[in-house]
C-alpha cells in the first residue's frame, strides 16, 4: 500500500503526535525576545506573543510505527533536520538553534499555521504536499524558503 493510500489513516495520528509535541513545547519553552519577535513580524506572524521556543538535542520523531515508518519514507524528522514547528511551537537543534536564518525559516510555518487556524489544517495540506512534491519543493516549504531569502535581502 503506498503511502497516497494510507495517509487518510495516518492524518489523525500525525495531528495527535503533533499537538502533543506542541503542548510540550509550550510548556517547556521560551518566549521570543524582542529580534526574535522583530523577525516574527516581518515573516507574517499575527500573534508572536503566542510562539514558544525550545531548543533540544534531538528533533523529535513518532514512535507510533507506521507514522514512524512514513516519516522515513518521505525522509522527514530525519537526523538532517534542524527545526520543527507545530502551530505556535518551534523546537530547534542545538547547536544551530539560534541561527537567524533557521529561527524565521520556522517563524514563517508559524505564520503559515496562523492562517490555515489549526494544526489539523495545516498539516492536511502540508503532509500531502510533501508526499507530492518531496521536502525541498513542497510549496509551503518553498514560501518558508522564499520569507528568509526576503529577510537576509534586506539585511
Ligand atoms: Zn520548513
Amino acid at each position: 500500500v503506498g503511502l497516497d493510500q494510507e495517509l487518510p489513516r495516518l492524518l489523525p495520528l500525525a495531528c495527535e503526535w503533533a499537538k502533543q509535541q506542541s503542548e510540550l513545547v509550550q510548556a517547556d519553552g521560551r518566549p521570543l525576545n524582542g529580534g526574535e519577535r522583530d523577525l516574527a513580524v516581518k515573516v507574517g506572524v499575527l500573534k508572536p506573543e503566542n510562539v514558544r521556543l525550545l531548543s533540544a538535542t534531538w528533533i523529535p520523531t513518532p514512535t507510533e510505527p507506521s507514522l514512524k515508518a512514513a516519516c522515513e519514507q518521505l525522509n522527514f524528522l530525519g537526523p538532517d533536520a534542524l527545526g520543527l514547528t507545530l502551530g505556535y511551537s518551534v523546537i530547534l537543534k542545538k547547536p544551530n538553534a539560534w541561527r537567524r536564518a533557521l529561527v524565521a525559516h520556522e517563524l514563517r510555518h508559524v505564520a503559515q499555521y496562523e492562517s490555515f487556524g489549526s494544526i489539523e489544517a495545516f498539516l492536511a495540506v502540508y503532509l500531502p504536499e510533501l508526499l507530492k512534491y518531496g521536502y525541498d519543493d513542497a510549496p509551503l516549504e518553498r514560501d518558508a524558503a522564499e520569507a528568509v531569502r526576503r529577510i537576509e535581502e534586506a539585511g
